[in-house]
């Protein structure tokens, strides 16, 4: 992996900022990995690409997530610190695609999706929608009684197979936190997802960053180049020296 100097991470967080989420991970990832290629890392599992953001997010931010929850139950707001070892999946053999799934009268071949399938997502706000639009993409071939059959005859308890099997194939693609309210005692599974989290905490410490940069500029007119090339300690030593 390779280590962004902070001009580059922030070129990914300006060119990525207006992009839709699916591109802004891309994007990263392409910056942190420039030996893997656009295709390959947007034909990646969504689970190998949360495996790889979390990856690259260890060498940028650490191994510590700082986050809140509310309990369903009761209400009450939860503070949460975890390490990406308690996020991360134990790592599986590579998936031999395609997966297949036989269950009352049905074979059913499907692929794992991927970024370039939530690219083609886009602008469909209904979950559910989605979430057949995804099985339509990744659906190889459907029978039954091997006579073909399409995702919409596919009855619910198949569909919901080939979730579980996809689940379980790249278990890295939902992250799921097992909480207990400290208040009620409630456990629940809440669902946390990498790329928000890695996403808002890029925007915070680019925009700390160019914020110290322009107090750096404006007191010694040293350029934005020259203050990004600094070490961190050294910048941090001369904000102090003028009352930052
Ligand atoms: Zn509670």
């Amino acid at each position: 992996m390779h280590a962004l100097t902070p001009a580059q991470l922030l070129e990914v967080w300006e060119l990525g900022m207006r992009q839709a989420n699916d591109q802004k991970a891309l994007m990263l990832l392409r910056a942190a990995l420039p030996e893997e290629t656009w295709a390959s890392l947007a034909q990646c599992s969504i689970g190998r690409r949360n495996a790889l953001l979390l990856s690259v997010r260890e060498g940028l931010f650490g191994s510590q997530f700082i986050g809140t929850a509310r309990c369903p139950a009761c209400g009450e707001g939860l503070e949460l610190t975890f390490r990406t070892e308690d996020i991360r999946a134990a790592p599986t053999m590579k998936v031999a695609e395609p997966l297949t799934l036989e269950a009352s009268d049905y074979q059913v071949s499907f692929r794992l999706p991927t970024s370039e399938d939530l690219a083609l997502m886009r602008g469909y706000e209904d979950a559910e929608v989605v979430a057949r639009l995804l099985l339509a993409r990744c659906l190889l071939s459907a029978r039954r009684y091997g006579e073909e059959t399409s995702v919409e005859a596919l009855p619910a308890e198949i569909v919901e197979a080939v979730e579980e099997t996809m689940g379980q194939a790249d278990p890295q693609a939902n992250i799921r936190l097992s909480l207990t309210c400290p208040g009620c005692g409630h456990h629940w599974l809440a669902g946390f997802d990498i790329l928000t989290y890695v996403w808002k905490e890029l925007d915070a410490w680019a925009r700390r960053v160019l914020r110290e940069v322009h107090y750096l500029a404006s007191a010694y007119g040293w350029s934005e180049t020259d203050n990004l090339n600094m070490r961190p300690w050294r910048r941090q030593i001369y904000l102090e020296m003028i009352g930052r």
